[in-house]
């Protein structure tokens, strides 16, 4: 038997290596990869620059408790908020953690500015995916929480789209609205630019915080530095985590001045969260993040591959209905079973990643390229033309 806990259906694929958009087997099979570590590996494997400045703080110093200044930590959260509305950043390790932290600094916003012991109620949606701890599950669905004895007060799960539902939910007892600007897991929805604005003023007028999650579409993955970007609001909340450091396990929860504000020394706190290692190397992904020719690349590729990507389900609207997404986080809708796409993808040496409601996700690295992408359509259409 295996001495890992069982909590993943693992395929039997074992890489050895990767380098750019690919994954190589041990045997020297190599896989054009659109799943990316979910999401994580936007800037490729093996990226040079990153391996350079990663042995660089390696070899200098690799953790410091927070309680010590940590320059580079600094440096990384003031780049982070010239990026967005944020004026404070708190560092922790994972998507999972950013939620839990989102969700304490929003309850406790009304604890100290309102006194209440009331205001906690945080709304959320179908389809949505905040990560694993008791906390985040609630946040998404408090059916995912079945099996472990446990219940969680103060969250509503509402139904996904429906406006009406929203407006009669919300109370004196809210505290906060929770949703991912492009639901990942539940199958690539874009919330429409309609929706972010009205979320807002739904917000403004009943004093609720609005949170967005964008461990999953944040950094560039949509062609926005952050996907609530397309429309022009800002939340008071946002979590991120997933691209931020390219796979060295690092996650960043930003709030405004006015929300951050309430969080005093000993309310919050991660022994490895921001470390000097993980910050160095978030540093290093922004290097390459900020430079004006990847935003000008990732725009070039991504059209041009969505519009390939139309041709494909135009032709074969047996197998794909509707391509969705943004950027780089794209699904195909399937008409038959996506599961079935994504294993014969994987025949052909592609990997993919399932998604919610019948959904294949492609997220590969925005580092892409056009002959990537003509590789990649390729393979998709085989798969179609194979029937699934
Ligand atoms: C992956 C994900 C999380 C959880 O992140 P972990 O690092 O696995 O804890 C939370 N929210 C969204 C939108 C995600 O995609």
């Amino acid at each position: 038997m295996s001495n890992v806990l069982p909590t993943y259906p693992r395929s039997n694929l074992t890489f050895d290596y990767g380098e750019g958009s690919y994954l190589f087997e041990a045997n020297g099979d190599k896989y054009l990869d659109f799943g990316s570590g979910i999401a994580v590996n936007s800037l490729g494997y093996a990226n040079k620059y990153l391996n350079e400045k990663l042995m660089d703080q390696a070899n200098k110093l690799w953790h410091v408790s927070n309680v010590y200044q940590i320059p580079e930590q600094e440096r990384l959260a003031k780049r982070l908020c010239e990026t967005c509305f944020a004026d404070y950043v708190f560092f922790c390790n994972s998507g999972a953690e950013a939620i839990e932290a989102a969700i304490k600094i929003a309850r406790r916003y009304f604890y100290v500015t309102e006194g209440s012991l009331t205001k906690n109620e945080i709304i959320t949606f179908s389809g949505s995916f905040h990560g694993r701890t008791i906390g985040a599950l609630a946040a998404g669905g408090l059916e995912k929480l079945d099996g472990f004895n446990t219940s969680v007060p103060g969250f509503k799960q509402l139904q996904y789209n429906d406006h009406e539902a929203l407006e009669a939910a919300v109370s004196k007892d809210t505290a906060a609205i929770l949703i991912e600007p492009i639901q990942g897991e539940g199958g690539v929805s874009v919330l429409p630019v309609e929706c972010l604005i009205g979320l807002r003023k739904l917000c403004d007028e009943n004093n609720i915080l609005l949170i967005f999650d964008e461990v999953q579409c944040g950094f560039l993955r949509s062609g926005k530095m952050f996907a609530h970007q397309w429309a022009d609001i800002e939340p008071d909340i946002m979590t991120t985590a997933k691209a931020i450091a390219n796979g060295f396990p690092l996650g960043a929860t930003m709030t405004s001045k006015k929300v951050g504000d309430v969080m005093h020394h000993g309310t919050h706190g991660s022994t490895y969260g921001g470390n000097p290692l993980a910050v160095a190397v978030g540093n290093a992904v922004l290097d390459i993040m900020q430079k004006e020719i990847f935003l000008e690349n990732l725009k070039k590729v991504s059209s041009y591959f969505l519009a390939g990507l139309k041709e494909i389900s135009n032709k074969f609207p047996d197998s794909i209905s509707e391509i969705r997404g943004k950027g780089l986080i794209l699904g195909l809708k399937c008409m038959k079973d996506n599961l079935k796409f994504v294993e014969e993808l994987r025949k052909q040496k592609m990997l993919t990643i399932k998604a919610g409601d019948n959904v294949v996700r492609l997220l590969p690295p925005l580092t892409l390229s056009i002959k990537e992408c003509d590789e990649a359509l390729e393979k998709i259409t085989k798969a179609c033309n194979s029937g699934y």
